[in-house]
């Protein structure tokens, strides 16, 4: 679809968030499902992105890092400009409104981003754990603080929240807490910890993966990852899937 960028805004550097009008989109969108988006510029094929929120039922939010040659095109996009959109795709997170404990969600680096929209749907219930680089690289953390019941801050160096991994974290609030589930998205080895201490814990893990992408739709079979011994298209089985059963590279 063709959609109105009706929203851009600089979070950070490198870090953009923008707002599409796309009623279609938007009324049909879950958590945990991703844009595919034709960003031009030297970028031939789509880039994924998740969707971060969806304001109104008529309006997509998603929020970006510049990486290389299509999201660098993609940030220059002004206000009123219209961006081709495939959307929205893929298998997101499955909510649990039976769940009686605590449930955790938890990001690292653009990771959190499609946590946020996770976490509004858990309608206040969600415990969220954010772990940054450091605090210039720290995002979002108040608009978490508006939707969670708890937002648990950590940096690598320590400059903001506590000093270490999010998996310190994670660990410290099982040491004390009961908890029902966890939800994760960020980094690949962040993400590994964070399915090895859930199934020590005996607890269910939805993780988010990522993978360089072609067409997003499952037929290209670029996207592959190993789940339950079976190669898996992450576009369009996933992204999400049952962390206790993805196979880590590395
Ligand atoms: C389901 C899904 C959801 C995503 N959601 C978001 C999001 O909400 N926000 C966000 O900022 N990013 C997100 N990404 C990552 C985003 O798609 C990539 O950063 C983007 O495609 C890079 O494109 P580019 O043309 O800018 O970079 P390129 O020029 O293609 O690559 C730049 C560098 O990044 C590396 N790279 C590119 N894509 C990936 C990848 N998928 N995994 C590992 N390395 C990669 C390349 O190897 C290269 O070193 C998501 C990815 C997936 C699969």
């Amino acid at each position: 679809m063709l959609c109105e960028l009706v929203g851009k805004r600089k979070l950070a550097e490198k870090i953009y968030d923008f707002t599409v009008q796309c009623p279609e989109m938007a009324k049909n969108a879950r958590t945990g499902q991703f844009l595919h988006i034709l960003c031009g510029g030297e970028a031939y094929l789509r880039r994924p992105i998740s969707i971060c929120d969806v304001v109104d039922k008529r309006y997509i939010r998603f929020v970006f890092e510049v990486k290389g040659v299509g999201t660098d095109a993609l940030a220059k996009y002004e206000l009123g400009s219209r961006l081709d959109i495939l959307g929205p795709l893929g298998n997101g997170f499955e909510l649990h409104p039976e769940d009686k404990n605590a449930v955790l969600l938890i990001g690292g680096g653009i990771g959190v981003f499609p946590l946020l929209f996770l976490a509004k749907q858990m309608k206040g219930r969600a415990t969220v754990l954010l772990g940054f680089r450091n605090k210039q690289s720290v995002i979002m953390a108040d608009e978490f603080a508006t939707v969670s019941r708890n937002v648990f801050l950590a940096t690598d160096d320590g400059s903001f929240g506590y000093h270490g991994f999010v998996t310190d974290v994670l660990k410290n609030i099982l040491s004390s807490n009961p908890v029902s589930r966890i939800y994760t998205c960020g980094p690949a080895p962040m993400m590994k910890l964070v399915c090895q201490i859930a199934g020590e814990n005996a607890l269910p893990v939805q993780a988010s993966l990522e993978e360089r992408m072609g067409c997003g739709i499952g037929a290209c079979v670029t996207c592959t990852c190993t789940v339950g011994g079976q190669r898996k298209r992450v576009c369009k089985d996933g992204p999400v899937f049952d962390g206790a059963e993805v196979e880590w590279n590395g």
